[in-house]
């Protein structure tokens, strides 16, 4: 068969994720995998013990397409006490990962033709899921160090075409979170020029400000036209699972839904149980995880300063950013992660992979710093061993 011709433009070309390709490299380099997001601790053990119990006692088959009833309702109930939101279970679909849900999301109000608003750094399936349903990714790229979002480069972006806008808050691969007036800023365009905000907020329980997430949802005129995207992966230091969810009013939650129903239709059901016993949990117990996150970002923030990194400043994530033209290294940002991942034995993730088009940064590399004391010791010496031959 000619296969010339066959394949979808989108896919035609595309290379394997930067994220599946760091951790290729790890694996192949025996290296230690900073590059790729995810926590090496143990999960909660409520959760596994949750999810053992839901495989031996409640039903494998089919659950209901938009999950079970009672994830949706801990879902619920998870987002009304900890960020003052007033949602129905009704408004909420579960689905395979955020990844499904910001697929569904751009299927189901993404026409061809329409001009999407992205900001970069940007999460790397958003731009081939909008050219995918024919739409027109428009990026508005935020500049380091701080990635802050401005009214003049967004009202400048906007044209009549524009339909949505995707919205990473707090901002992978940055770590940084969005202030209250570029929240307020954000939600009057989307008013004013009438555009839907497919928001990915799974961070957004991953933050180190002491300061709580607040959704775009909340803000004025904003139910009707938010798409709020979560994943348990991120809360509960799962990414494995793949349980997301996306949630919207009325009408959009019903279009959302009927995307969802034809992408995987439901979701692993035993996993579902686990999560909402998770979200019902009380607060101490994501608590005691996120100490432990918040002493490895210290650790590994003081070992690469130590080293000589000069480590740009973070408040959310799982991520640290260095920023190698400051530190003294005069690679592409690349360069360095392919060298260090072969020559360190660190693997790394190159920060202009999450940009496109022109005037990308490319002496930006991204860190997770969520493993265990001794494997950030013992990363954080190869990088200084590393530095040093780069800089002679
Ligand atoms: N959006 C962002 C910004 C992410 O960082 C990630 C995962 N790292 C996802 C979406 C995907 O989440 P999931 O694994 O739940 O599909
Ligand atoms: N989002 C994760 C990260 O930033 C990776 C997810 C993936 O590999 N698809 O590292």
């Amino acid at each position: 068969m000619k296969t010339a011709g066959r394949i979808h433009p989108v896919y035609a070309e595309m290379e394997r994720t930067v994220f599946d390709r760091m951790s290729a490299l790890a694996r192949e380099h025996g290296a230690i995998n900073l590059g790729q997001g995810f926590p090496d601790g143990p999960p909660p053990p409520a959760l596994i013990e949750a999810a053992g119990r839901a495989l031996r006692e409640k039903s494998n088959q089919y659950p209901p397409g938009p999950g079970l009833m009672e994830l949706r309702e801990a879902i619920c109930g998870y987002y009304a006490r900890r960020q003052g939101l007033a949602l129905l279970a009704e408004q909420v679909t579960v689905t395979s990962g955020a990844t499904e849900a910001l697929a569904a999301a751009v299927f189901a109000f993404v026409k061809p033709g329409d001009e999407v608003i992205l900001f970069q750094p940007a999460y790397d399936a958003y731009a081939p899921l909008v050219r995918r349903a024919g739409g027109i990714p428009v990026s508005i790229p935020l500049a380091p160090p701080h990635f802050r979002y401005r009214a003049e480069a967004l009202a400048s972006a906007i044209t009549p075409q524009t339909r949505a806008l995707m919205f990473n808050d707090p901002l992978n691969p940055a770590g940084t979170v969005a202030s209250h007036e570029e929240l307020a800023m954000m939600a009057r365009a989307c008013v004013e020029h009438d555009l839907i905000a497919i928001c990915d907020e799974v961070w957004e329980d991953v933050r180190f400000d002491r300061v709580p997430h607040r959704s775009l949802m909340g803000f004025p005129g904003m139910a009707e036209r938010t798409v709020k995207i979560g994943s348990a992966g991120k809360i509960f230091g799962l990414t494995g699972w793949k349980i997301g969810w996306m949630i919207a009013d009325g009408h959009l939650a019903t279009a959302l839904a009927r995307a969802h129903q034809f992408l995987t239709f439901a979701t692993a059901v035993p996993l579902q149980w686990a999560v909402a016993e998770g979200l019902l949990l009380p607060d101490d117990v994501l608590e005691g995880q996120r100490t432990e996150w918040r002493a490895a970002r210290e650790r590994l923030k003081a070992g690469l300063a130590q080293a000589g990194y000069e480590v740009l400043p973070n408040a959310a994530t799982w991520f640290l950013t260095v920023d190698l033209a400051a530190s003294g290294i005069a690679l592409t940002d690349r360069a360095f992660s392919e060298r260090a991942v072969v020559e360190a034995g660190v693997a790394s993730v190159p920060i202009s992979a999450l940009y496109e088009g022109e005037d990308v940064p490319e002496h930006l590399v991204r860190f997770c710093f969520t493993k265990p004391a001794d494997v950030l010791d013992d990363a954080v010496e190869r990088l200084a061993r590393f530095r040093r031959e780069l800089t002679g």
